[in-house]
């Protein structure tokens, strides 16, 4: 994502000292005291409490909902020039704000500092721009139909979105999800991660700072079988977006269909690909890019490219660069301003991460890292490690582990790489790696995935679709055709004949 001009501070632990976050749901406009319960938010990165947050009941989520639809007509009538504005002026409250937005998302996540100042929070700032930019720049459609009439084709907002997202992008997934919707005339009920809520709901209170009126986004705090459930049962909520896990979007697929039939966009899982072939031009690039692929956010990204498939003449030559380039995503302290991995989401997922690590052992082999570090008192910290000598079939290559482990796996022939990476249940991404342009063109089209990155991996950027195909889920993140998971085409037919 393109990044903006924001500083770089270097004494982020004086910063993160002084912060004293709110866990209160933000709904109408305002913090409120919710009937739930409330809990300590815990940072991964050194155990601190960050907030007590708010666990919000049945009744909050109605609340949430009502004041978002009460809401919706008003924002729709303001029209495009006006949403547009608005959102440029939240966008410009949050680059105000960034160092701060960084921080609450380092300290809910475990990602380094260097990455939330210089990535997440500059991305969703983008992101938002770019749709907030693209609100007034849509047109309808003036279809042929029989003379002596006219027919006009416009796309409406559908009303109440709920958006339920997960932890390991909290910033940037959300405003992927609230930017299409807002932009397009929708009021938002936000439903962060109960692991990393602070950021959103700063943006909330940004949003109102802005100008943006009461109730237009709203977030709800709490845990996914309450909150996100309420949500997905609601009869007033008109479409709900979501990113997460495979077996949660089972559940709202079903919710759906027992309450409204509300519109669904499934962001899911993921266990993608990387394809390197032997004659590749830069094998030193393709190892980097597949660490990066493999290890960057601790590995915690559903389009992460932990399944490395080489050529077997260049598998030697591939794994030494892979192992060199690794080093580079060697947990480091997240608040030093230091390169490297931060902490992962909690030292419980690190237990389940670690577990896999150990079966792979068991039935084959580490070619590196499996170390388990403990930074600032915490434990959530993993070294990125490698493993092969699998079977193809093995949970390893099928299974999402989401934490920084990747599998290496050798392959003849471009028709055996092509049957590997296609697999799985999965079909989010895949990157292919060679200097042969049919081949490139002939291996992209026979990959089910909703990217194919080629001579690179993980390509992302707010003009390019995001988003999967098998149980990877369906609807599309980012660029013009999010805003179909947030509109509808309507049919104006004028009859003067
Ligand atoms: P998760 O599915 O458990 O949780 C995601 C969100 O759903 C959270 O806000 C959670 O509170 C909520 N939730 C949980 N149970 C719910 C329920 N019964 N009803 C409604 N909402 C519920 O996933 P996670 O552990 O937060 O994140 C990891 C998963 O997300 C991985 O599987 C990963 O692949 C996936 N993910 C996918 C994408 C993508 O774009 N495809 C992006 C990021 C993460």
């Amino acid at each position: 994502m393109n990044p903006t001009a924001i500083t770089i501070p270097s004494d982020w632990q004086s910063r993160a000292d002084a912060l004293s976050p709110d866990g209160r749901a933000f709904i109408d406009g305002r913090r409120v005291a919710t009937s739930g319960d409330r809990r300590p938010s815990v940072s991964p990165v050194d155990g601190r409490t960050l907030a007590d947050l708010t666990s919000c009941g049945a009744a909050d989520v109605d609340r949430a909902v009502s004041a978002a639809r009460r809401a919706f007509p008003a924002w729709r009538r303001l029209g495009a020039e006006g949403r547009k504005a608005a959102l440029l002026a939240l966008a410009g409250l949050m680059e105000v704000h960034a160092e701060e937005l960084a921080l609450l998302e380092t300290l809910d996540s475990g990602k380094p500092i260097l990455q939330t100042i210089t990535v997440d929070v500059p991305g969703a700032i983008s992101t938002l721009r770019w749709y907030a930019e693209a609100a007034d720049k849509q047109s309808g459609e003036l279809p042929a139909v029989p003379p002596g009439a006219a027919a006009l084709v416009t796309r409406e907002p559908v009303g109440v979105v709920a958006a339920i997202v997960p932890w390991n992008f909290p910033l940037e997934i959300a405003v992927w999800k609230l930017a299409p919707a807002l932009a397009s005339g929708n009021t938002l009920v936000l439903k962060p991660a109960e692991q990393t809520s602070l950021s959103a709901l700063r943006v909330a209170e940004l949003a109102s700072e802005a100008g943006i009126p009461d109730g237009v986004l709203n977030v709800v705090t709490g845990a996914g079988r309450d909150v996100g459930a309420a949500l997905a049962h609601h009869m007033d909520v008109d479409a709900l977006a979501f990113t997460g896990s495979t077996a949660v979007s089972r559940t709202l697929l079903e919710a759906s269909g027992r309450s409204n039939l509300k519109r669904l966009s499934l962001e899911a899982g993921g266990k993608s690909s990387n394809l390197v072939f032997a004659d590749t031009a830069d094998l030193q690039l393709a190892a980097e890019k597949a660490a990066f692929g493999a290890f960057y956010n601790q590995g915690q990204v559903c389009s992460a490219n932990s399944r490395i498939l080489v050529q077997r003449s260049v598998q030697e030559e591939f794994a030494e660069l892979l192992t060199e380039a690794a080093a580079a995503y060697a947990p480091a302290d997240p608040l030093a301003g230091l390169e490297g991995n931060g902490a992962l989401i909690s030292g419980t997922h690190a237990d389940a991460v670690e577990r896999w690590i150990t079966r792979g052992r068991a039935d084959g082999e580490v070619l590196f890292g499996g170390e388990r570090h403990t930074i600032r008192g915490s434990d959530a910290y993993l070294a990125p490690t490698l493993l092969g000598g699998l079977p193809a079939d093995h949970d390893v290559h099928r299974d999402e582990i989401f934490g920084p482990v990747a599998v290496l796996h050798a392959f003849e022939t471009e028709e055996e790489a092509v049957r590997l990476a296609n697999a799985t249940d999965y079909g989010l991404a895949a990157s292919v790696w060679t200097s042969d342009v049919s081949r490139a063109h002939r291996v992209a089209e026979e990959l089910l995935a909703g990217t194919v990155s080629v001579n690179t991996v993980d390509a992302l950027g707010n003009t390019t679709p995001f988003g999967g195909f098998k149980q990877s889920g369906f609807g599309r993140d980012l660029s013009l055709h999010a805003f179909d998971n947030y509109t509808a085409p309507k049919t104006t037919w004028i009859q003067f004949g």
